[in-house]
């Protein structure tokens, strides 16, 4: 009758697998956290929750004070693959510039219209140009980071601590796209060989485990002792004399009752 595996190996397996998944999948993601910005967000009222990876770091990060449920939603898209946290000196001066010139020409479309009729092709032309301006200066902010990805400025200082190579972060930044009011942001760094050896910890252990009650079974087979708890097998005081084929002790059969080779003979 083959033996039915006991819920403990069931289990056991199951959780090496799902060990095994999460291995390959953090790799996967560490990998490609070189060349892409993975992100995942939520909202959730007026904060939104974030997950990404990018270059070596997982960042897992909050964002509060959206204005409305619907900004959440928008930020939850976008900011979490919103990296690095870059500081600009004057940014409400910029964006004020940007918004100026925006409206100028927007302002000057209409005029055109007003002159020249509704299909004026050098309205049509200023009012390109007035999206593209918001476009620009979004782009520029982007190639600031590598791999690209939104930026979010920081509003004021930012308050960074590291403990162990895990950054923690919390500060006031405007996010992208359009860089609005400002929105509180928590967020966590860890690096991925961080979660790398914590993931490796436990199947180096029952690896170091399972070699040793191996090279301990060994050991006990040569001395003629129960492979399992070390009871001495000897039936009698005779060193030379028969092994009892199990363990009076734990029951456990023993190596020379398994073994189809003589016992070594340990004098
Ligand atoms: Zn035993």
């Amino acid at each position: 009758m083959p033996a039915v595996p006991s819920t403990t190996r069931i289990l056991a397996r199951l959780t090496a697998t799902v060990w095994a998944v999460v291995c390959v999948t953090l790799l996967t993601l560490w990998a490609l956290s070189r060349s892409h910005a993975l992100a995942y967000g939520r909202a959730s009222g007026t904060q939104s929750w974030h997950a990404a990876v990018r270059e070596d770091t997982i960042w897992l990060s909050r964002v509060s004070e959206w204005s409305d449920a619907a900004a959440a939603r928008d930020g939850a898209r976008v900011a979490p693959g919103a990296r690095p946290l870059i500081s600009i000196r004057r940014f409400d001066v910029r964006v004020g510039l940007v918004t100026q010139a925006r409206d100028f020409l927007i302002a000057h479309a209409a005029q055109l219209r007003g002159h020249n009729g509704p299909d004026d092709p050098e309205a049509a032309a200023e009012e390109r140009a007035a999206r593209d301006l918001t476009t620009r200066f979004h782009d520029d902010l982007r190639r600031s980071s590598i791999p690209p990805a939104d930026p979010l400025v920081a509003y004021s200082t930012v308050d960074v601590r590291q403990t162990w190579g895990v950054t923690f972060e919390g500060a006031w930044v405007h996010a992208p796209p359009d860089y609005g009011p400002p929105v509180l942001l928590r967020a966590i760094g860890i690096p991925c060989w961080l979660v790398a050896v914590a993931l490796g910890l436990w199947p180096s252990a029952a690896m170091a485990r399972h070699f040793w009650r191996a090279h301990r079974a060994r050991c006990r087979a040569r001395r003629r002792r129960c492979p399992a708890c070390g009871y001495d097998l000897r039936a009698t005081a005779d060193p030379d004399g028969p092994t009892l084929a199990r363990c009076p002790e734990c029951g456990v059969a023993s190596a020379a009752s398994t073994d189809t080779e003589p016992a070594e003979v340990v004098r």
